[in-house]
């Protein structure tokens, strides 16, 4: 309690896939980590296990309360999706326009 290194927001920290935890570089060399599942538990402090230096991540629980282990790829997919098919949109467009231009009967 009141000890913590630095408080940290979790926009800050980076996200590793591979462990699920966010992360965030520590003085020491290492990193402190909090996963998941921490966040969805209302847990707000990282701690790094090189050192016995923690930091308070300011979050949004309701961010992660829904939170199921299949996790992440819905937001990520909305996302990309959304460009892909905005700019399909706008070359079956010029593709028709072209095709109509071409065909007009003389
Ligand atoms: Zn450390």
């Amino acid at each position: 309690m009141g000890a913590y290194y630095d408080e940290i927001e979790i926009e800050d920290m980076a996200w590793d896939d591979d462990k699920k935890v966010f992360h965030y570089p520590c003085p020491c060399g290492d990193r402190f980590e909090i996963s998941r599942k921490q966040l969805k538990n209302y847990e707000d402090t990282a701690t790094c296990p090189s050192c016995s230096l923690i930091i308070r991540v300011i979050y949004d629980p309701l961010d992660f309360e829904d939170d199921s282990d299949a996790e992440d790829e819905e937001a990520d997919s909305e996302e990309s999706q959304e460009t892909e098919s905005d700019s399909d949109d706008f070359y079956d467009a010029i593709d028709k326009l072209h095709i109509s231009a071409l065909y007009v009967p003389a």
